[in-house]
C-alpha cells in the first residue's frame, strides 16, 4: 500500500464525515451550574446551622465539624442520587499534570439483599486511593506509598456526565498518611494562607483595620489547537507525543496572519458551543472564545475565579475539551509545540491578590491611600519576581514547554517584569527619589488611576514580555498549554507573601523612625527598586540585544532548558522561600525536583523512541520505494539510450543513509544510563538526545520534499492545519 492511500483516505473520511448532533443551545440560566452542589443547592437542602457552618468553611477555610460533614453528605447524595447518580469520586491533583479519581458506588446492600445507599461525613471527608502508582518522588520511600485524599469543601462537589453513566465528583486534597502534599493543591492552598498572612502585615501598618481573608484570583487563557481526527490517528507521533515529530512546512504556513481573529470556522463552532454548555452546567464560566495566530489554533478563556477554583476548573476544562473534541471528530492538542515553524500555544495566567474589604489590591484604585497599597503589592510583586525569577522558569518547566519558550513568538526564558510605560516611569521616580513628597502630613495624589485607565488598551500592551502588568493584574504569559496553573498560582503566591513580609519589615521601620505613612511607603520603594528594579523592562523581549543585556547587564538568569531550570528547585533560597511560609517542606520540594526531572526525561526518551520507530518503519520505506521505483525507470530509459538527471535519486539516497546513521547515533544514545545525576541525564537528554532527534528531522524533512507525494506515509503539515 502506499503512503498516500492512508493520507486520501483520511481525507475522504473526513469530506464525507457525518455531522456531529449536538442539542440546540439552551438558555444560560436554564444550565447554569445545574450539575454544581455549590452554596445556593446546599442552602435549599440544609437545615439553617448546618448551612451557616459550610459556608464559613467554604469562605474562610476553618475547619468543619465531622458532624456537619455527616449532614452535609446525606444531602449531596440525595442531590446526586435525584440526578441519576451512582456513583461518587474523590477528584485530586498528583503532581503530575494530569487529574486523578477514583470510583466508589453508594450501593451497599443489606441482610435482606436489598440494594440501599450510603454515605457518610467520613466517606466524603476521606477516600483511600492507593497511592503507589503516582509519582511521589522521594515521599515514595519515606511513606511506603501510602496516600489518602480529603475533601475540599471551599471547591464545590459536582457531576460528571459520560456516556455510560454520570458520577459525583468531590474535589480533594492528596496526602501521605504522615501529612505529606502528594499533589498541586495542597501548595496552593499554603500558598495563599501565606499571603493572607503577609498581606495582612502590611496592611495592617498601612492602617487597616477591618481586613477581609485575602485571596488570589486567576483567570487562565488557554490554546489549543484543533487537528482532524482521521489525520490524527495516521500520525504515531501525535497520538503519543502530542506533537508531530516530523513535518516540512507548509507553502503557506501563517505568514498571511489571516486566522487571528478571523472567522471561526463552522465546525469549530459547534465544538465550542457543546463545550462551553457543559462548561457552564459544571459553573465554569466560559468567557471569550476566538481563533490564535496559527491556522487550526483557538483559545478559550473563562472569567477569572479564585486561584484554587480556578485551578481545578482549568484542569476540568482540559478534560472536558479533550472528550468533547473527540466526540466532534477532532483530536484537541495541548501541546505547546504541535507543529515546528508554527505557533505554538501557551496559557497565560492572569493573577491579582484582594479581599472582600480592600478589593483587588494591584488596582490602583481612586484614592491616594490606595495608589499608595497598590504601590506597595505592584512593588511586591517586581522583588518577587527579580529574586525568584529562576523559580519562575523552574514551575513552568518541561520538556513541551521548551519548545516554545525562547523561540520567536513565545516570551523568552528570562523572567522580566513589564510594568507598562506610565507605570514604569511612576517606579523610576520613586528610585530616583523625582517624587514630591513635600505636603507635609497629607495625602499625596499620586494620580495613578487616571493615568493606568490608559494602559488597559490591550493594544498598548507589550506582548513579548514573559510577565506583564495588564491594568488591574499581572499576566504570566510563558506558562505552558498543557500546564496545571497550580505550579505557577502556587509560586507566584509565595514569592509574593516573601516580599510582602520584607516589606512590612521595612516599612514597620520607617514609621517608627517617624516618617508619616507616605513618605515611609516611598522610602520602602525607593529601597527595593534600587535592588530589584534590574527586573523591570519594558523592550523588546524577543530581541537579542535584550538576551544579551539580560544577563550580561541586569545579572538576570537565562535558562532555556528544563535542565537548566528544574535544579533551582534544589536551591538553598528556594528551599528557604518554602519552608519559611510554610508552602513546601524540604523533603516535599525535593519530591517535586525528583517527579519533574523524572517526567523530563521519560518525556524526552518517549519521544526518541518514536522518531527511531517512525523513521524505521515509517519513513524508510516509502523513501527505498521511491528510490526502487525511480531506479526501474532510470535503468529502462538508459536502456532506450536515454540518460536520465540522477540528482533526485543521489539526494534521496544520501539523505535516507544519513537519517539511518543518525538514527543508530539516536538508539546508542538512548541506551546511556551511566549518569553521575539526574541533573546530568536532564542535561543529556537536553543536549545530546534532543539534537540528535533534531539531526534525525532534518533529515526525514528533507526527504518529505523530495519523495513522491502519493508515497509519503504521514499526513502533512497543510492537510493537518487546513483541512476542516
Ligand atoms: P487578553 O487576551 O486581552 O489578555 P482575555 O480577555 O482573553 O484578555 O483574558 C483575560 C483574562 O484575565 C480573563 O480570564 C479575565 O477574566 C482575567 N482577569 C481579569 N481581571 C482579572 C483579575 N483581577 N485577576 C485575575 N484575572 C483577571
Ligand atoms: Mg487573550
Amino acid at each position: 500500500m502506499s503512503g498516500n492511500e492512508s493520507r486520501l483516505q483520511a481525507i475522504s473520511n473526513i469530506i464525507n464525515r457525518q455531522k456531529t448532533v449536538v442539542h440546540k443551545p439552551e438558555p444560560l440560566d436554564k444550565i447554569w451550574a445545574t450539575d454544581v452542589f455549590n452554596l445556593a443547592k446546599m442552602e435549599e437542602a440544609l437545615n439553617k446551622s448546618a448551612f451557616k457552618a459550610v459556608k464559613q468553611t467554604v469562605q474562610t477555610g476553618a475547619p468543619l465539624d465531622p458532624a456537619v460533614a455527616d449532614v452535609v453528605a446525606a444531602a449531596m447524595k440525595n442531590w446526586a442520587l435525584s440526578k441519576g447518580v451512582k456513583f461518587f469520586s474523590h477528584i485530586f491533583y498528583p503532581m503530575t499534570n494530569i487529574t486523578a479519581e477514583k470510583h466508589d458506588g453508594f450501593i451497599v446492600t443489606n441482610a435482606e439483599g436489598n440494594a440501599i445507599t450510603e454515605f457518610s461525613g467520613s466517606l466524603l471527608i476521606k477516600g483511600e486511593p492507593d497511592g503507589s502508582s503516582f509519582p511521589n518522588g522521594s515521599l515514595r520511600m519515606t511513606n511506603a506509598a501510602r496516600g489518602y485524599t480529603a475533601w475540599d469543601p471551599t471547591s464545590p462537589a459536582f457531576i460528571m456526565h459520560t456516556e455510560n453513566g454520570s458520577t459525583l465528583m468531590i474535589p480533594s486534597v492528596f496526602m501521605s498518611w504522615t501529612g505529606e502534599a502528594l499533589d498541586k493543591k495542597i501548595p496552593l492552598l499554603r500558598s495563599i494562607s501565606a499571603m493572607d498572612r503577609a498581606a495582612k502585615k502590611v496592611l495592617t501598618l498601612m492602617g487597616e483595620t477591618d481586613i477581609a481573608p485575602l485571596n488570589s484570583s486567576c483567570g487562565a487563557e488557554q490554546e489549543y489547537f484543533l487537528v482532524d481526527s482521521n489525520f490524527a490517528l495516521a500520525r504515531p507521533d501525535l497520538l503519543l507525543a502530542g506533537r508531530t515529530l516530523f513535518g516540512a512546512a507548509p507553502a503557506k504556513g501563517q505568514q498571511f496572519d489571516d486566522h487571528y481573529f478571523g472567522a471561526i470556522p463552522e465546525r469549530v463552532q459547534v465544538f465550542m458551543q457543546d463545550f462551553e454548555d457543559q462548561l457552564y452546567r459544571l459553573g465554569i464560566p466560559a468567557k471569550t472564545h476566538h481563533n490564535e495566530v496559527a491556522p487550526g489554533q483557538f483559545e478559550i478563556a473563562p472569567y477569572f475565579e479564585s486561584a484554587n477554583i480556578a485551578a481545578d476548573h482549568q484542569q476540568l476544562m482540559m478534560t472536558l475539551m479533550k472528550a468533547t473534541a473527540k466526540k466532534h471528530g477532532f483530536m484537541c492538542l495541548l501541546h505547546e509545540k504541535p507543529f515546528a515553524g508554527v505557533n505554538g500555544s501557551g496559557k497565560h495566567v492572569n493573577w491579582s491578590v484582594g479581599n472582600a474589604t480592600q478589593g483587588n489590591l494591584l488596582d490602583p484604585g481612586k484614592t491616594p491611600h490606595d495608589n499608595l497599597n497598590f504601590l506597595l503589592f505592584c512593588g511586591a510583586v517586581i522583588r518577587g519576581v527579580h529574586q525568584y525569577g529562576p523559580l519562575l522558569r523552574a514551575v513552568i518547566a518541561s520538556a513541551s514547554n521548551d519548545h516554545r519558550l525562547g523561540a520567536n513568538e513565545a516570551p523568552p526564558a528570562i523572567l522580566s517584569v513589564y510594568l507598562g510605560d506610565q507605570l514604569e516611569k511612576v517606579f523610576q521616580d520613586i528610585k530616583a527619589g523625582n517624587i514630591a513628597t513635600s505636603k507635609k502630613g497629607g495625602e499625596m495624589d499620586l494620580g495613578l488611576s487616571q493615568i493606568l485607565k490608559f494602559e488597559r488598551d490591550p493594544g498598548d500592551r507589550n506582548r513579548t514580555s514573559p510577565f506583564a502588568f495588564t491594568g488591574n493584574r499581572f499576566e504570566f504569559r510563558a506558562v505552558g498549554s498543557s500546564q496545571s496553573v497550580s505550579g505557577p498560582l502556587v509560586a507566584m503566591n509565595t514569592m509574593l507573601a516573601d516580599s510582602l513580609e520584607w516589606i512590612a519589615d521595612k516599612l514597620k521601620t520607617e514609621l517608627d523612625s517617624g516618617k508619616d505613612q507616605t513618605n515611609a511607603v516611598l522610602a520602602v520603594l525607593k529601597q527595593l527598586m534600587e535592588q530589584h528594579g534590574n527586573v523591570v523592562f519594558g523592550g523588546n523581549g524577543y530581541s537579542e540585544e535584550w538576551h544579551k543585556a539580560a544577563v550580561e547587564e541586569r545579572g538576570l538568569k537565562n535558562l532555556p532548558t528544563s535542565a537548566d531550570a528544574l535544579p533551582y528547585l534544589r536551591d538553598d533560597a528556594i528551599r528557604e522561600l518554602f519552608a519559611r511560609t510554610g508552602v513546601f517542606t524540604p523533603v516535599e520540594l525535593e519530591s517535586r525536583f525528583e517527579v519533574y526531572a523524572e517526567q523530563y526525561i521519560l518525556s524526552i526518551e518517549v519521544e526518541a523512541k518514536l522518531v527511531i520507530e517512525m523513521a524505521k518503519t515509517l519513513i524508510y520505506p516509502s523513501a527505498s520505494q521511491y528510490l526502487a521505483e525511480l531506479s526501474v525507470t532510470h535503468t529502462s530509459m538508459a536502456d532506450l539510450g536515454i540518460e536520465m538527471n540522477n540528482a533526485v535519486v543521489s539526494t534521496i539516497a544520501q539523505e535516507t543513509n544519513a537519517m539511518l546513521t543518525t538514527v543508530a547515533d539516536l538508539q546508542a544514545a538512548i541506551e546511556k544510563h551511566d549518569f553521575d545525576s539526574i541533573e546530568a541525564h536532564m542535561k543529556f537528554c537536553a543536549n545530546d538526545i534532543r539534537s540528535l532527534m533534531d539531526k534525525v528531522r532534518s533529515h526525514v524533512d528533507m526527504l518529505e520534499g523530495e519523495v513522491a507525494d502519493d508515497l509519503w506515509p504521514l499526513p502533512k503539515y497543510r492537510e493537518m492545519l487546513f483541512i476542516k
